[in-house]
Order: structure tokens, then sequence, then C-alpha cells
């Protein structure tokens, strides 16, 4: 398949038809494999090939075909497919980390993200230093001789700052340190970590791959080495799997996430031109249109930022529930990359618990709104959009 363009190996690619010759991929859905002998089942443990199987904990084949085609959309050579993003994001740290080693993260995290840097490395010993994220600076100070790995969120949620990947990669390789890039906000399509060096890309695949909020799901993409050697060892004995089930679905679901992505990220500029400096907002955050503040460097990375987009509502929280409530299209949700048009208040939801001080250093204000842009035609989300400001 690698002769072909990412839209046609979304639709063929890592497929393992049964002797029934199935057109649609098959689901798996078993725990164990049986063998025809004893001397089978002796050989398989000794050493199991590529397309063998033993115990869906370790490996199934409708697994197996998600993560052939994830790992070919993301241009690396393998990838393993976990029960979620933070299965993955977890999987990925704590793999590759041990007692005394340094680790360094950008701030602007996915909470859950912090919390396994923070509190789960940091029990076991790993020493993490936080950094912005977007200063190469603060980057270049806190990678150390002894910094074993580097992490962070390639575009972040829900401030959508950048990262400047090339150059953190390079930093993190030149002390030997692996980079590990957390790709849930520039989706599988936009992705550009694997070709700027990212050792790791991990995705929750619950956002944009399934892409219509049905399942959970994450996977971690990387070189062969990496991911059969201590990822797949990690993931396969901790429990880690996702389930076969999940695992169809985003399968099925890769087929159709060219199209969906891009679609929804058009809507997404086209939403984000449409609020460019409407009255009642005191700035629209997304990072490939020209007002970002990071505006060059993102662009340079990837011809677009996705399907999120942030904007601040004049007049506090107030104003803002006023907003959200008037909404007619989009759906109060904290969820994003579905289908269907979300709109989330970060500050009373995903980021409620964070101290005030931490949300004033992130941007987490009470105005502030995350748009997730949906499969709707774009004229009506527009519309709806201006009506409900239109009630401020
Ligand atoms: C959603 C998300 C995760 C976690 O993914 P789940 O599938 O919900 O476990 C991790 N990182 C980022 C940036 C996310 O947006």
């Amino acid at each position: 398949m690698t002769n072909y363009s990412k839209r046609t190996q979304m639709v063929h690619g890592g497929v393992r038809r049964s002797q029934y010759g199935e057109l649609s991929e098959a689901m798996f859905m078993t725990q164990a494999f049986v063998y025809p002998n004893a001397e089978a089942a002796e050989a398989r443990f000794v050493g199991a090939g590529e397309d063998e199987f033993i115990y869906a904990r370790y490996g199934n084949p409708t697994n197996r075909m998600f993560e052939d085609r994830i790992a070919m959309l993301e241009g690396t050579e393998d990838a393993f497919a976990c029960t979620s993003g933070m299965a993955a994001v977890n999987g990925a740290l704590m793999a590759l980390t041990k007692a005394g080693d340094h680790v360094v993260s950008s701030r602007a995290l996915f909470g859950s993200c912090l919390y396994v840097l923070e509190e789960v490395l940091g029990r076991f010993g790993v020493e993490i230093t936080l950094v912005d994220g977007t200063d190469n600076a603060a980057w270049e100070a806190a990678i150390r001789p002894d910094t074993r790995l580097v992490f962070f969120e390639s575009i972040s949620n829900p401030t959508l700052e950048v990262v400047d990947m090339a150059h953190v990669v390079k930093c993190a390789h030149a002390v030997g340190a692996l980079v590990v890039a957390d790709n849930a906000m520039i989706t599988p399509v936009y992705s550009y970590a694997a070709k700027l060096g990212a050792d790791l890309v991990v995705y929750s695949t619950t956002k944009h791959v399934d892409g219509q909020g049905r399942m959970l799901g994450g996977a971690i993409c990387g070189s062969r080495e990496l991911i059969r050697g201590p990822i797949e060892t990690y993931m396969k004995h901790t429990g880690g799997a996702i389930n076969p089930f999940a695992a169809w679905t985003h399968l099925k679901a890769l087929e159709t996430i060219d199209l969906r992505v891009r679609a929804q990220s058009e809507s997404a500029i086209k939403v984000v031109e449409a609020l460019s400096g409407h009255e009642k907002l005191s700035f629209v955050n997304y990072p490939t249109h020209p007002s970002h503040r990071q505006y060059d460097l993102a662009i340079s990375q990837a011809p677009s930022a996705g399907t999120v987009l942030a904007f601040e509502v004049k007049g506090g929280k107030e104003a803002c529930f006023t907003f959200l409530n008037a909404l007619e299209i989009f759906i109060i949700s904290n969820n994003f990359a579905d289908a269907k048009s979300i709109a989330t208040h970060p500050a009373t939801t995903t980021h409620q618990r964070l101290p005030q001080e931490q949300k004033d250093e992130l941007g987490i204000s009470d105005g502030l709104v995350r748009l997730s842009v949906g499969l709707e035609d774009p004229s009506d989300l527009i519309a709806d959009l201006m009506q409900a400001l239109d009630r401020l």
C-alpha cells in the first residue's frame, strides 16, 4: 500500500481477510485462539509470528488491522491500539521511564495527562519539569543531560498553544531523550509529529478517528523497535489493549477520516473568519488564522489547525452562559471532534478543578468557549453562533 495516497491507504490498509472472503473487515470477538495440537500451542508461545495470536490482551486480528492502518496514516512503522487516549499516554510514559529519570513537559496539558506525569510518575520517583510549551528558550533551559523523555501536546487543549516541534525534538535528541507527542488536537490527518522526528505519537482515537462520539480508544504510533518492544510489553501485561469492537469501529472510521476532518477543518476556519472582530468577543483563537500570535509557526507545520477553535465572550461567566444557552445547533458537551458541533465552557467543566491561579496562567477565563466544529453546513453553524451572540 505504500505507493498509494493516504486516502487510498485508509480504505484498504491493513486488511486481513478470513477464509470467507468478507468485503468489510471482520470483527474478531474472541478472547483466546486455538491450536491444532499441543506442539503448535508450544510453538506459538515460543515465538508468535506477526499474524499469530495468543490472547486478546496481547493482540487480535481486528486490533492489528486498526494498528496497521493508523500507523500508515501517521507514517510510522507500527502502532499499538489502547483502550483509551489516557491508556496510550499512560502506557507511553510508564513504559519508558524509571525512578530517577527526568521528564520535561509543556504545562498546558489535558488534566489527566498532568495527573499521570505529576502524580503517577512523581510517585515512582520520576522528576518532572513543566515549561511554557511556546517558549523555545524554556525548553532549552529545562532539558538536561539526564532528561529521559519530553512530552507535549502539539496543539494544547483548550488554549490552542503551538509547540515548535522541530526545535523541541532537536533539543531532546541532542541529549538522547525520547519525544512523545500527544496529537489529539492536530488530528492524524494534519499530523506532522512523525515527520518532524517525534519518537512516539499518541492519539486519543476517541476524538477524530472515531469522530462520531461512540467509542473510547487510543493509539501509540512509532518505530517497530519501540512499539513491539517496551510499549507492547508494558501494554499487554497491564491490560491496556483496545477491545476488538472499539478497534473495529475505529478501523472503519479511518475509511472516512480524511473527508471528515478536512470538511470540519474547512468549516472551522469559516467560523473563525465569521467571528473575528465580533464586538461581543474579546478574541478568537485558531492557530492557522493570521490573527494567532503563533500563526507563522502553526502554518509552517500544518495547513490547518484542525476542527477546534476557542474565543472569549465579553462579560464573564454570565454573558458566556447566556450565549451557550441560546445556541440551537451547537450542543453543550465536554467532548470534541464529533460530527455534531459542540460548545464547551472549560472553566466550569473540563478545567473546573484547576486552582484559579493555574486557570489564569493557562488563559482559561470565565468567558472562554471552546468550539468543536462538526459536519453540519457551516452557514447554519455561523447563523447559530450569530443569533446566540445577538442575545448579549
Ligand atoms: C481526550 C484527550 C486525551 C484522553 O483521551 P481519552 O480517549 O478520553 O482517554 C488525552 N489527551 C488529549 C490532548 C485529549 O484531548
